[in-house]
């Protein structure tokens, strides 16, 4: 059996775990309002009839002061209990496992109840925290035994004490955010007394037969956090108290530095879970990065943890551990690390959702029904092969309707064949493997270095034409634009030579990738390997100083790069909020000038001539890249509007990039062709 040690049950003494791969806590946004329990329940079975052996639930605040937003979820009155039972029945009627996480925010909290050890603003909540009193440390440890025994009585397997990240726990256990004088404060003893206190507390009031994971920070990448020999002494207190698995946290969410963000190596810190595995007696789950079942599995296999955490590789593909298990790794739709229908939702207040999986958090409402009986089956032409067009052909065809993909060039991917030559952005591939697997999966017939024009789909052969042919990039007005210094993001990417200083026109997200591109020499290993990239972003895995900060290895730029844009104000302000400050800080450390509010005059030999604050200048470079946004390219679509056909003429429908350039992106690309093939 292929990833045996991934897939073999855990025997905890009072209750087993099927295998060893645990959903990840992750705040959806469904927890909070207690009219959405029913589709998070339907989100949790999925997961749960994918085979997962143990879930953690997104955060749940044991009192109001622990609320990461206003009015956030909450399991602390009987009133709660009848929708928290439809989440448990659910995961228990497909044989898995659930723990409720709770989670008080601490200082992280974004209201204005919060509290924490003393009172230190976090710079990343308004709101400025009261100390607890000794009498509200006392009412906070009541508060999370009576949430686990609550949660106990609603079914849950257990709980996950969240101690990581920087909230509450984490800021009482490390002298960066605890200045008490009392007992609570200043020996480490005394800084880890709350923690203990709940772990004891919910123990007690749980008994010994019920789950209790801490999840610990084994890095806290902040001044003034722990140092290793601390994170020891806490973790072997925290068992002696009685937690039953402790689970992995990396970095407080201040940190500066990332953590799981698709530039991450690949289970980057999992050596810290082996040390920490080597100093305590219970099991411990490695986390962050881990999204393949290969690496999953080797980290149990070599000792480094007994259990893998898993949360955005479970959003992107809920059968993850059937496919692993039936030895069909290759079509487990990968979670790419990007982001941007997850945590940058979850940060905007909107429901989290996946790029690759759209259904993600939509499990009752966006449904790839079978076709009934009744239903005839279309002839669907889709036209073009990125991620619009391979997301409608495979869910059109895994309905059972007969799908011909056309494709112009020689791959499937369209601009996803860019994106993966960005360092960090790698992974990319796997969604184009991914998509492949399915193409073949459900017999879709793909025509590759096919362009289409209007006369093969009026050919009478197609009931429906998807028109998902995306875009052409754009070619701003700017004298001497056609000149031989000037290049295009495309053939950049693709390769073509460029100078040793570079303006780039554009700062969308093209921009920043190609300028990053640039950053890095010919020739260079990429993915970065993992010890060069600990010591760009000056982390030391032995945690040494305080936080496991060291000072980071000096950039050494291949090329002087200015990256202009016309608007005034900070470079990438439309980025992703968990993501952009990443590729803003990588630029910033290798010198590339960001500018905004630029006019662009003309370009000539010298190079490019911009205006600036009133002001002409020339840019002395040796190439200029335009990456100044896309235009549709919809030329197949009749000019009547979507949807329209004439007698006989099949129905055009047009998506992607084809459909709105403007504020394209995958996760858009990806949602408008399984929407619509959801429908056909
Ligand atoms: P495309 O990907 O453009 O695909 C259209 C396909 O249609 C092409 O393969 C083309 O060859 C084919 N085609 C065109 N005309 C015809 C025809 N007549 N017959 C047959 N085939 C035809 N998005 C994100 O969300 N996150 C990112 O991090 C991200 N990074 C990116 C980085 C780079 C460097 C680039 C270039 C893009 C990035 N994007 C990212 C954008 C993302 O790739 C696009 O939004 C997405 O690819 C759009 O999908 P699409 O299917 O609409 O169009
Ligand atoms: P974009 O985000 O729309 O950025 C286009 C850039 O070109 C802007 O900086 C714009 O700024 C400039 N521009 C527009 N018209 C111009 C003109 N006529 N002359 C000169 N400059 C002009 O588009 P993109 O960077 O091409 O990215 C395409 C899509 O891919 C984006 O929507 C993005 O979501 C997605 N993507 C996402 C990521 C990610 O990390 N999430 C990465 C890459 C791509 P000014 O008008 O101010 O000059
Ligand atoms: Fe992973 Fe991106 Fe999906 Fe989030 S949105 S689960 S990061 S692929």
């Amino acid at each position: 059996m292929s990833y045996q040690h991934l897939l073999a049950e855990l025997d905890l003494g009072f209750t087993r775990l099927r295998n060893r791969v645990v959903m990840g806590s992750m705040h959806t946004g469904m927890e909070d309002r207690f009219w959405h329990y029913p589709q998070l329940a339907a989100y949790f079975r999925e997961r749960a009839k994918g085979g997962v052996g143990l879930i953690i639930t997104g955060g749940i605040s044991p009192n109001r002061q622990g609320w990461l937003l206003p009015f956030g979820g909450t399991l602390n009155s009987v009133f709660d209990l009848r929708n928290h039972r439809l989440v448990t029945e659910a995961v228990h009627a497909e044989g898995g496992k659930i723990a409720l996480q709770i989670l008080h925010a601490g200082c992280y909290g974004y209201q204005p109840f919060v509290v924490s050890a003393s009172a230190v603003k976090s710079p990343i909540s308004k709101f400025k925290p009261r100390a607890l009193t000794l009498a509200g440390i006392e009412r906070t440890v009541r508060d999370y035994a009576r949430c686990a025994r609550l949660a106990q009585r609603a079914g849950y397997d257990g709980v996950e004490i969240m101690g990581s990240e920087g909230y509450l726990l984490n800021q009482f256990l490390c002298p960066r955010t605890n200045h008490r004088t009392d007992r609570y404060g200043g020996s480490l003893e005394n800084r880890m007394r709350l923690a203990c206190e709940i772990v004891e507390r919910v123990r007690a009031e749980c008994g010994e037969r019920f789950i209790v994971v801490y999840r610990l920070s084994l890095i806290d990448l902040v001044e003034g956090g722990n140092t290793w020999e601390e994170t020891v002494q806490v973790a072997q207190a925290l068992e002696a108290a009685g937690v039953t698995i402790f689970n992995t946290g990396i970095g407080w969410h201040e940190a500066r530095v990332p953590t799981i963000v698709t530039s991450v190596p690949r289970a980057a810190f999992a050596s810290l879970t082996g040390r920490l595995k080597a100093s305590v007696n219970v099991p411990v789950i490695a986390s962050n990065r881990i999204n393949t079942p290969e690496v999953a599995d080797a980290l149990i296999a070599d000792g480094t943890a007994d259990l893998v955490s898993m949360a955005r590789p479970l959003l992107a593909d809920s059968d993850f551990v059937l496919k692993a298990a039936a030895d069909r790794a290759d079509e487990i739709n990968t979670c790419i690390a990007c982001n941007q229908a997850c945590l940058d939702h979850t940060f905007k207040n909107q429901r989290a959702s996946c790029l690759v999986n759209p259904r993600a958090g939509r499990e009752t409402e966006l449904v790839y029904r079978p076709l009934a009986s009744a239903q005839a089956v279309r002839s669907i032409a889709v036209v073009g092969a990125g991620p619009a067009g391979l997301s409608a052909a495979t869910v059109a065809a895994s309905r059972g309707h007969r799908v011909t993909l056309f494709e112009a060039s020689d791959r499937l991917g369209g601009q996803f064949n860019l994106a993966m030559r960005v360092p960090g952005k790698e992974e990319f591939s796997e969604t184009i493997r991914y998509f492949g697997s399915q193409l073949q999966r459900h017999r879709v017939d793909v025509r590759l270095g096919t362009r289409v024009d209007a006369a093969l789909l009026a050919a009478g052969l197609y009931d429906d034409v998807i028109v998902a042919t995306g875009i052409v990039p754009r070619r701003p007005a700017i004298a001497g634009i056609d000149g031989p210094n000037v290049l295009s993001y495309v053939d950049v990417l693709r390769g073509a030579p460029v100078g040793a200083r570079v303006a780039v026109i554009g700062a969308g997200g093209i921009g920043f990738d190609v300028s990053e591109f640039l950053l890095h020499r010919a020739g260079e290993p990429l993915p970065v390997p993992r010890d060069t990239w600990l010591d760009e972003w000056g982390v030391d895995l032995a945690v040494r100083e305080r936080g496991g900060l060291k000072p980071p290895a000096p950039a050494l730029p291949v090329r002087q790069i200015w990256l202009l844009q016309r608007k005034a104000g900070r470079l990438g302000a439309g980025l992703g909020k968990t993501s952009g400050w990443v590729h803003r800080a990588a630029l910033a450390r290798n010198g590339v000038q960001m500018l905004g509010g630029i006019e662009y005059r003309e370009i000539s030999a010298r190079g490019l001539r911009i205006a600036r604050d009133g002001a002409d200048q020339w840019l002395d470079v040796d190439t200029i890249v335009v990456c100044a946004g896309q235009e549709s390219l919809r030329e197949l679509l009749p000019s009547a509007v979507d949807g329209s056909h004439g007698s006989g003429a099949p129905r055009f429908h047009v998506i992607g990039g084809a459909k709105l350039a403007t504020e394209l992106d995958a996760k858009r690309a990806i949602r408008e062709g399984a929407e619509l093939a959801a429908r056909l």
